[in-house]
């Protein structure tokens, strides 16, 4: 087992003995699992297997995503937290010079995340409702990049409204959109090209990229806020 850097700083490829590769992240809190994901070690370092069937960017990123605005030292908005699967990937992305504001409004799954950031102290989560971003207003500064999954109908006037408050200039937006939570009498395309002229009326859309055959019917789209 070998262990190499990918082209998006703060993510790595782990190369089974077996030649087959796998996406995966270095654990900030060694000897920390979240979601009972595999972990390897190499040459000291701990390194947690990114699992694509269990998270939409991870997917994206091995669907060959080409702009990845989270970086090292990146601060997110991260709506739609849920328990962390993949916010857990992204506070091991941004590291301690990062940070992520992680909304959610269930406060039975955002309880799940609580004993996750007791250690990684890098997820500051939010009960919240992301369609009402002066909510939270108190908590979060203006941040680098906004990452949406909420999986809910008006998911492209959500990344508007919070980007308005919350996103820098030049700052990204990423959002996960699932066709059927919008319409499911209408083809996904279709529904996809409706959601990118809405975005488009707000953002410069940068990349629109399918998530098949990980999740059905799902773009993940990445946006920048003139
Ligand atoms: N992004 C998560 C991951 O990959 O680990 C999975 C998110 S799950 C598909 C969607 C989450 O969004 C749910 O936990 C749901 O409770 C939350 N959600 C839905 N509508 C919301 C809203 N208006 N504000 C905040 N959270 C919301």
């Amino acid at each position: 087992m070998k262990v190499k850097k990918h082209r998006f700083p703060g993510v790595y490829i782990v190369i089974d003995d077996d030649g087959s590769e796998k996406i995966a992240t270095k654990n900030l809190v060694p000897g920390q699992r979240v979601y009972g994901e595999r972990v390897v070690k190499f040459e000291g370092e701990e390194y947690r297997i990114w699992n694509p069937s269990r998270s939409k960017l991870g997917a994206a990123i091995l669907n060959g995503l080409k702009n990845f605005p989270i970086k090292p030292g990146s601060t997110v908005l991260y709506l739609g937290i849920a328990s962390g699967t993949t916010a857990s990937h992204v506070s091991d992305v941004v590291g301690w010079e990062g940070k992520i504001f992680g909304v959610e409004f269930s406060p039975r799954v955002l309880r799940e995340l609580v004993p996750i950031v007791e250690e990684r102290r890098n997820i500051v989560p939010i009960l919240g409702d992301a369609t009402k971003p002066e909510g939270y207003r108190a908590l979060v500064p203006k941040v680098d990049v906004i990452f949406e999954d909420v999986a809910q109908p008006t998911q492209a006037k959500i990344l508007i409204d919070n980007a308005k408050v919350y996103l820098k200039s030049g700052g990204y937006g990423m959002i996960s959109v699932k066709s059927r939570s919008i319409d499911v009498t209408k083809e996904p395309e279709e529904v996809f090209k409706e959601v990118e002229r809405e975005l488009a009326s707000y953002f410069e859309v940068v990349e629109r990229l399918s998530l098949e055959p990980y999740e059905k019917d799902h773009a993940l789209f990445v946006v920048r806020k003139p």
